[in-house]
Formats: structure tokens, sequence, C-alpha cells
């Protein structure tokens, strides 16, 4: 047994719809991927794709309460197709690319939006915008083998029972073979690894008591209250 200077932190498991958890390495964020949400945030839609990260750990299981986080005033939600990764892979063709995917899941990339301003006009990282505790609200993941890959349907987002955000998976920009594929190019990808996949238009600030549910057609709920 190596001498450890503290015990192993407890993995982040996200429970599968039938049975059994899918643990977390990394978790890996498009960043504009709806043409209407990249209008609405006034950018150009033909940029090429990029991405950022939030630690496996900002992981929130379906129901759970989030606490609003400190440090800003302006927390929004983004409602967003997650993708499982269930097989490693470098410079993945497209074509082969969906064999990589274990499950989907509908998910929240929820963001310090005032904090987002500020590193945008400095040229700074996002990680204080998007990367911080609980800032990954995720709903049970289904697993390929029963949905196989949804390439269509509608992306909606719902506070207090009020719809706030609505897509289709049709109108993303980069399809998922397609960011996988660009993904696998700059990292590794492995088992465990999650892809957010960026949100349609729709997307808004959120206060304590306020209730979040998301849904993706043929995938499921993702649910949170903020306290
Ligand atoms: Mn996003």
């Amino acid at each position: 047994m190596a001498d450890l200077a503290f015990p192993v932190p407890e993995p982040v498991l996200v429970p599968v719809r039938g049975g059994g958890f899918f643990p977390v390495r990394r978790i890996y964020c498009v960043g504009r991927n709806y043409a209407e949400h990249i209008r609405e945030m006034g950018n150009d839609e033909r940029e090429p794709p990029f991405f950022f990260d939030k630690p496996a750990d900002a992981v929130l299981i379906d129901g759970a309460p989030m606490s609003y986080p400190p440090e800003t005033a302006d927390l929004h939600h983004e409602i967003e197709l997650v993708v499982a990764i269930g097989r490693d892979g470098s410079d993945i063709a497209v074509g082969d690319a969906l064999d990589h995917v274990f499950a989907y899941g509908a998910g929240l990339d929820m963001t310090r939006r005032d904090l987002q301003a500020v590193a945008k006009k400095a040229g700074r990282p996002w990680t204080f915008a998007k990367g911080f505790d609980q800032s990954a609200p995720l709903g049970v993941l289904v697993r390929v083998d029963e949905i196989g890959h949804p390439q269509a349907g509608a992306i909606t987002l719902a506070v207090n029972g009020a719809e706030r955000q609505r897509g289709d998976l049709a109108d993303q920009i980069w399809s998922v073979p397609e960011t996988i594929a660009y993904l696998s190019r700059y990292v590794a990808l492995r088992a465990g690894d999650l892809i957010m996949t960026g949100t349609p238009a729709g997307v808004g600030a959120v206060v304590r008591g306020d209730v979040l549910e998301g849904h993706i057609a043929g995938i499921g709920p993702v649910s949170t209250v903020i306290v």
C-alpha cells in the first residue's frame, strides 16, 4: 500500500439508467455550438469550435440542490447534450467517433456570466466563470445500447415551470462525431471523459429558490434547485 499523504478522493460516479455508474475522468465543454446562441452572444457562427473544461468533481448528481456560488451576481443556466466516452482514442476519425460513445445525458453548464464577461474582455481563462464547484448538474446517463445516437430532437430548459431555452440537436453546428474527432486531435480521450456539447439560445440568470428542469428528447431530464 502506498504511503498516501491523505486518503484518495472518492471517484465521481454518475448513475446510468438500468444500473451501474459511470466514473468521471475529465469534463470538456464546447464553447459555442448553436447558431442562435452564438448570435445572442454577439459572435460569428463560422468560427471553428473551441473548448474549455470543468473539473470532474464539479458534477452535481441529478436532483441534488446547487448552492448559489460565491463571487457572482449573474449565475446563468445552459442546458447541454452530454456525451459520455467509453473507449479511449486519439486522432479519432469522424466516421469512427460514435464507436467511442458509451452513453448520453442532459447536463447544465452553469456559468458565472459576470466573471466570464470580465475574463473575455481581459483575454483571461474562464476557470472561475465555468469550472467552479457544482457547476455541472448532470442527469442520469442513458446507454447507447438502449437509445443509439440521437441526432435530432428537442433540447429545452424550464425555470420554475416556464420555458427559457429551446433548441434542437439537429441545429448543432458541430455534430457529436465532428466534436469528438476535433477534440481528440488535441487531447487523448479516455473512457470516463464527458463532453458538454454547447447550449441553444435562451440563456439567462437564476436566483436562489429557482427550480431548473432540463430535458432532451429521447435522453431524459436533469434537474436542480438553487439554494
Ligand atoms: Mn456551455
